[in-house]
Order: structure tokens, then sequence, then C-alpha cells
């Protein structure tokens, strides 16, 4: 078959190109056989499409051809665009020409037409077939366009995206939910966040962010854990927990007007009405949340972080996106730094969705002997942390940072509640395969 001039992609096909010659590649997503008329859905990057075959004006190669369709073949068509207003989107290709690229295994395991509606764990176990299906693809695009808003927007401010390891020797916060590998003839761990790296890095940088994943073995089954997670993170020198909340908005705010910009037909497509948020976020304390968990009768022990159940309690009172500030000290890691005026509470947040906690962050502590008292009320070994600890003795500034999670904030801006819906491969602790 001779490949004509241009690609046509699904996107093409429409009313306003009527009379477009050309070619067009993808998926069958469906098939319709009516005898003498052939009806395909092709399915490519840029959604689907209808191609019409007449049997009686296609040659003896291309009916043999269409003998082979099966759902999911890759094939090639030769065609020209029509307008007919009996099609779904007001236009459809003519077929001169078809070839099969690549067969699919008929019957295929999963339905990606999703009119047979899969459990997440078949939807899990043939993964590939899954995201195939547009409104599932459509989160993944919706993903490309947060990580490059946030890219964009943080570079705006002066940040330095850096890499720092992932293969540590120490835990950052204590042992639990830390992954061991076995490094040479040694025990070493999967980092569970940049934290100690980025604040070292402020030294160098003043601003820096990472995106990259970070590892938890996290015992409890949830809806918004997973093991290996992609963690949106920044380190401020010469800033306070105020300052990067302000960044944190903004950065919200940006990705949220980038994602309706870049990708309506996505936001259309998984059927959600996507709206700007107004600055400034409600701001609560700890303090405050707890009186609002006591007014509808949830009496709460000081000093506890907040249960699932609580959180949904806060979640049902506040709709959109909003801060809970001034932790206790003791719930938050040893570099949050203590208020000065009372040394339990910190001067450390959390951005919430509703129930769902999108980010953390936080003053870190820049002096080394507050530090290292820290550290040993949390139970942990300041020697562990010598090399750390000596950055401090380098000349250190004030600095402040917070961690966002990627598919967390995925899950609110395509509305998901399931964060295995957010990430392409999940791994938990019953999967780690495909
Ligand atoms: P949670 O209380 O929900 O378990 P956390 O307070 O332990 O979260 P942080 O250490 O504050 O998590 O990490 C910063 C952000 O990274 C979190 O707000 C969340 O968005 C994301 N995150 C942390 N752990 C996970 C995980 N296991 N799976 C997905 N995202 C995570
Ligand atoms: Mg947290």
């Amino acid at each position: 078959m001779q490949k004509l001039e241009k690609r046509i992609f699904a996107s093409d096909v429409n009313e306003s190109n009527d009379g477009l010659a050309g070619y067009l590649l993808g998926w069958v997503h469906e098939v319709r056989d009516l005898g003498a008329l052939v009806f395909l859905i092709l399915r490519d990057i840029t959604g689907t499409c209808q191609l019409s075959l007449r049997r009686n004006e296609l040659s003896k190669e291309s009916l043999s051809e269409l003998e082979k369709i099966s759902k999911e073949s890759v094939i090639m068509v030769d065609g020209v665009v029509r307008a007919e207003p009996k099609s779904r989107l007001g236009a459809e290709v003519k077929v001169m020409s078809i070839k099969v690229l690549s067969k699919s295994v008929e019957p295929l395991p999963y339905d990606v037409v999703g009119k047979v509606k899969a459990s997440m764990n078949t939807r899990l176990e043939y993964r590939i077939l899954d995201l195939r299906r547009p409104e599932h693809r459509a989160i993944f695009l919706i993903g490309d366009t947060v990580l490059n808003a946030c890219r964009e927007y943080l570079r705006s401010l002066g940040f330095v995206e850096v890499r720092t390891p992932r293969i540590i020797a120490t835990a950052t916060e204590g042992g639990a939910s830390l992954f061991e590998v076995k490094y040479f003839d040694k025990i070493a761990y999967l980092a569970q966040s940049p934290q100690l790296y980025k604040e070292e890095l402020v030294t160098i940088f003043e601003r820096v962010f990472e995106i990259g994943p970070f590892f938890r073995a996290e015992e409890s089954h949830t809806r918004r854990h997973i093991s290996e997670f992609t963690s949106i993170d920044i380190e401020a020198a010469f800033s306070n927990y105020e300052d990067v909340m302000d960044i944190l908005e903004g950065l919200i705010v940006h990705v949220i007007m980038k994602v309706l910009f870049e990708r309506k037909r996505e936001l259309e497509l998984l059927n959600v009405n996507l709206k700007v948020p107004r600055r400034p976020f409600l701001r609560i304390t700890y303090d405050e949340a707890l009186r609002e968990l006591e007014s509808i009768g949830i009496k709460k022990k000081w000093g506890e972080d907040f249960t699932t159940e609580e959180l949904r309690q806060l979640g049902r009172k506040h709709l959109g996106f909003y801060f809970i500030t001034h932790f206790p000290t003791d719930s938050k890691p040893f570099y949050i730094k203590p208020c000065e005026s009372n040394e339990l509470l910190s001067e450390s947040f959390d951005l919430m969705y509703q129930w769902l906690e999108l980010s953390s962050g936080g003053t870190r502590i820049s002096d080394r002997a507050l530090l290292e008292r820290r550290i040993r009320e949390k139970g942990l070994n300041p020697s562990a942390f010598n090399y750390h600890l000596k950055v401090y003795d380098y000349g250190m500034p004030q600095h402040a940072g917070w961690g966002l999670g990627f598919e967390r904030l995925l899950m609110v801006l395509t509305r998901k509640t399931n964060i295995r819906e957010t990430i392409l491969f999940p791994r938990d602790k019953f999967r780690l395969m495909p």
C-alpha cells in the first residue's frame, strides 16, 4: 500500500475537513460489520473517529486484510474525510484501502470499549489494555500537563531542579516503612523523601525542587497510599512556612489553569468540571480543626494526628483546598521548627482537599543544637545523621519547604477516589506486577 503524504488524525475528522485525503494510523476500537458496509472506530492519540468501508469498492488485498480485523489490531488506512451528518462527529473517513500492521488476539481478555464493567483488580491485571480506554488515558494526559506546569511555575520563581539519591544508608524519619535493599555486602534503603538532601542543597542553590519517585512500605491498604509514589518537593532558603504556603497555592492555581487550557477534551471525557480555586485558600489551625470536630461530637486527645474518619468529617465541612497549620511539634518529623512562642506547636502545615492530604510542609530547624535535640527526642541517634548535621556548621540559612504527592493531586484534578487509578502501574503490599 502506498503511503499518502499526510497523516490524518482522528481529531481531524470533522465537517470542516471535508475532502481531506491522507492516511490514518491507529488501533481498532470497535467493529460493526453490516455485510456490504463495515464501520470501524479507529483510535489514535487524539481520540476516536469512524471509518466506513464498502466491500464492493475495496481491492482484493484490502478485502483479505479486512477479514483479519479484530479489536485492538493496529491498522493503516488510506481515505478521504467526508462530512456525514448521520455519524456521531458529523464526519467520517471513506476508506480506499486498509492494511493490518499488527493483529491482536481474539477474544481480548479485557473490554477496552468498557461496555463490560471491570473490577479494579481486573483493570490492574490487564493494565495496558485498561489504559487504552480514552477516559483512563485522559488521566495521564492531564498528569503530563501537571508535571510540565509544576516545572514551569517553579522555574519562574527561581527554583532549580535537582536529583537526590534514591539509595540511602539511613532513614530520614525513623525506620518504619523503609524498604531494604541489598547493596553489595551492606543493607541500604530506598529513599522515602528527598528531605535532608533538599535542605542541604539550599546552601548551594537557595531554591531547589525535585520531582521523582519515593518509596514507602505502607502496611495499611488504603485508597490513598501506594508503595512507590511521585513527590513534587521544594525547599527555599530565607523563607518560612507562610512563604512556601503561598508558593504552594500559586502552584495549584497555575496547574489548574494550565489543565483547563490544555486538557479540555480530557476533562470532558472524565466528566470533570474543574474550577480555578480562589486565593488565599482557607487556613485553619490544628486547634481550630479540633474544635470543629468537637462541635460535631468527636472528642480528640490533643497532640495526635487525625484519623481517616476525622479527616472525612473535616472534609465534609471544607469542600475545596484548605490548609491545616500549627500541628503539635511531636506529631511532625524532627526537622520541623517549633514555634518560638510555644514549643508545643510547630510552624507546619498540611494542604488538604476535602479529606485528602495533598502536601505537608513547614519551616525547618536551621540551628544544629536544636536539630540534634529534636532527633534525640524522636528516639533517633544523632550519630546516624553526622553528614547532615555537619552541614549546619557550614552556614545554614533559615529555610522552608513542602512535599506534594503527584498522584494525590491527580486524584483531585480527575475526581478519582482510588490512587491506583492515577498511577500507571501501582505498587502496593499486594501488587508488584504488572
Ligand atoms: P499520610 O498521612 O497520608 O500517610 P504522610 O503525612 O505520611 O501522608 P508526608 O510524609 O507528609 O506523607 O509526604 C508528603 C506527601 O506525599 C503527602 O502529603 C502525600 O501527598 C504524598 N504521599 C506520602 N506517602 C504517600 C503514599 N504512600 N502514597 C501516595 N502518596 C504519598
Ligand atoms: Mg504529611
